[in-house]
């Protein structure tokens, strides 16, 4: 079976299903003289079952993913909603059905009507009130068992749980057994089983359609969370290779894990530094484990997506602390807001006729000066807890520095009213990402103190390539001479100007063109934190110099790299 693989890895052992209670009840009807206890029978279910869920959300264990907290009070939430018991009890009243069934059909009822709602957020509301629906069925059939108890038998393999989906609260009761993997036929990369698989590193596919209704406990499955797939009962001959492929995979993570704290120099002793990219301040916690040596990229206007409002100054002033606090004096580098063409504020209905090349990122912000100004506030709050950069997006004139700086004097002098402190020395980079400014590069590096070459951007550009348009992908190219030609100009000049510049577009953190960026004299690399360890373990195999002088020649006939001649 094909689904989505959520989290990477291999997953071998025997099927465990979860049991889907809403699938399960008996539906019966009830005589008239029993309806008011029946009632009150759903009353205390629903009671039950919103007390244990607040229960849990009280007493999260340390590690448990911070999503969880806030899901929970969510689900216990939606159960004391007094229209969920009036009109289910409505059912038991007028129809005499029993009160599972008059559960299941008033949860579908109010799920469907939640899917088709138009706010995305309130259409994936739907699969939590089927979770909780199936939370209170399960306190009316009197049974807590999640999962079937399998005859351990002759064979020690591990258990896959599969369910029809996973609400939090039931991983929240898995995370103390120990499985080797999660599939589910409901959910995509952000559900909730993604969300807690990653946290406890289970690889996981979800999005499988009917995988439960196909599978029996006790079957043996094969899932691989880099592709998706799933294999029920194969043969000895694939379950070998599929163990080869594991055994593989865990050496390497391994082997990997023990580069943490190694340092990243080439072998002709040139230091690089790599830092991650965040979009969330919670993500600072994996840059750490990682060892980044700081944020290169925290994309700020991810905390302004996905709401009705604006965040305001303290709600930000508070997410950046939080990540400089985190980083503990490491360079924090906070991309002033990049809105527009792929990403815009909930509720904005301007259709721009082109939007990748109109009013988003600096431009937006100097259009909307009091936004602008509350960021800069609550940026500028910040840096007293750390080493705060900030990075503008979308540069294309110099004269779009200078306002930004009037911006940041303005802010300054706010504060400076109202007698908060902040660092006044805080430094002002630029993204790289409009071929104009890569190729006229040299004022811009003069003035700035660092820059960051933003190559998702750089590259759709360049190429007259729309990034997120699928039917020319194919030449979505990061190997082009050109964009190669437009990364080394500005990798020159910076040089030249003294300041750092760093790559932080997602070729960063890809170790297949590691070799080639560090050809074109790179020493800064800005990437997902997940990435960071195999990108350092092609630093320390590489000769800089050596890969310098190889990169160098074939720019200048502007010839594609040979990626494969790099290496070794
Ligand atoms: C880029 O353009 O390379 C970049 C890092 O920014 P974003 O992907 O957020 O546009
Ligand atoms: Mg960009």
């Amino acid at each position: 079976m094909q689904g989505q693989g959520v989290v990477k890895g291999y997953a071998i052992g025997r099927v465990a299903i979860m049991s889907a209670a809403a699938l399960e009840v008996a539906h019966y009807r009830i005589a008239p003289e029993d309806v008011q206890t029946e009632c009150e029978r759903l009353k205390n279910a629903l009671s039950t079952a919103s007390v244990e869920l607040q229960a849990m959300a009280g007493a999260l264990p340390d590690d448990a993913p911070r999503e969880l907290g806030p899901l929970l009070t969510v689900h216990s939430l939606l159960l004391e909603d007094p229209m969920l018991f009036q009109q289910t009890c409505e059912l038991i009243l007028t129809r005499h059905y029993n009160a599972e069934w008059a559960l299941t059909t008033q949860g579908q009822l109010l799920a469907e009507q939640f899917a088709i709602m138009e706010d995305e957020y309130l259409r994936e509301r739907s699969a939590d009130i089927r979770q909780v629906i199936e939370r209170v069925l399960r306190v009316l059939s009197g049974s807590t068992a999640l999962l079937p108890e399998i005859e351990a038998g002759d064979s020690s393999d591990p258990l896959i749980v599969v369910a029809r989906d996973i609400s939090p609260a039931d991983m929240l009761r898995l995370r103390g057994a120990r499985f080797a993997g999660f599939l589910t036929d409901l959910g995509g990369p952000t559900s909730h089983t993604a969300i807690v698989a990653r946290s406890m590193n289970v690889p996981a596919v979800v999005g499988l359609g009917h995988i439960r209704m196909l599978v029996r406990d006790g079957d043996t499955l094969i899932a691989d969370g880099f592709t998706g797939a799933v294999l029920i009962n194969p043969s000895p001959l694939v379950l070998q290779e599929y163990r080869r492929r594991q055994a593989v995979y865990a050496s390497e993570r391994a082997e990997l894990a023990l580069l943490r704290d190694a340092p990243a120099i080439t072998l002709d002793g040139i230091q690089i530094k790599l830092e991650a990219n965040i979009e969330l301040p919670e993500e600072a916690v994996a840059a750490m484990q990682a060892g980044a040596d700081g944020i290169g990229l925290f994309r700020s206007e991810f905390l302004f997506m996905g709401r009705r409002d604006l965040p305001t100054e303290d709600e930000q002033y508070e997410a950046y602390s939080s990540v400089v606090k985190t980083m503990a004096g490491r360079p924090v580098t906070i991309r002033t807001l990049d809105l527009g063409a792929d990403k815009t504020l909930d509720g904005d209905v301007t259709v721009a006729t082109n939007p990748a090349l109109g009013l988003r990122a600096i431009r937006y912000c100097l259009a909307n000066p009091e936004i602008f100004a509350t960021q800069l506030r609550a940026l500028l709050r910040a840096s007293v807890h750390g080493h705060v950069r900030i990075l503008i997006p979308m540069i294309s004139h110099m004269h779009e520095v200078h306002a930004t700086r009037l911006a940041i004097d303005a802010a300054c002098r706010d504060l400076d009213a109202s007698g908060v402190p902040y660092e006044r020395n805080i430094s002002l980079g630029a993204m790289v990402e409009i071929p104009a400014m890569a190729i006229a590069i040299e004022p811009f590096a003069e003035t700035l103190d660092f820059l960051s070459i933003g190559t998702n951007d750089l590259i759709q550009y360049t190429l007259a390539i729309d990034r997120g348009d699928s039917e020319v992908a194919d030449l979505y190219d990061p190997m082009h001479p050109a964009v190669l030609r437009l990364i080394a100009h500005t990798i020159n000049a910076a040089e030249r100007a003294g300041i750092p510049v760093a790559v932080c577009g997602e070729i960063a953190g890809d170790s297949r063109v590691t070799r080639m960026l560090l050809g074109l004299g790179l020493k800064e690399f800005s990437m997902h934190p997940q990435q960071l360890l195999d990108v350092k373990k092609e630093v320390r195999q590489a000769h800089s110099n050596a890969l310098r002088v190889k990169v160098a020649s074939a720019l200048n006939r502007a010839e594609r790299i040979d990626l494969e001649a790099l290496s070794g």
